[in-house]
């Protein structure tokens, strides 16, 4: 059985044979469920608490 991953920004599941695997320098293993999660972590540095649409949102 393919192991399932959570996508490292929003923390959902990965269906096996989806999402984006990045290894960043200190060789650890992001995993994204789509370049949109990919993004908001590379590019923009989102925080996924202060973004309604992840699972680790956190309402204030
Ligand atoms: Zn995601």
């Amino acid at each position: 059985m393919p192991q399932v991953y959570k996508c490292t920004f929003c923390g959902y599941d990965i269906a096996p044979g989806t999402g984006i695997n990045f290894v960043r320098r200190d060789g650890r293993i992001l995993r994204f469920c789509s370049s949109k999660c990919k993004k908001n972590t590379l590019k923009l540095g989102r925080d996924p608490r202060k973004l309604k649409w992840t699972k680790s949102y956190v309402s204030r």
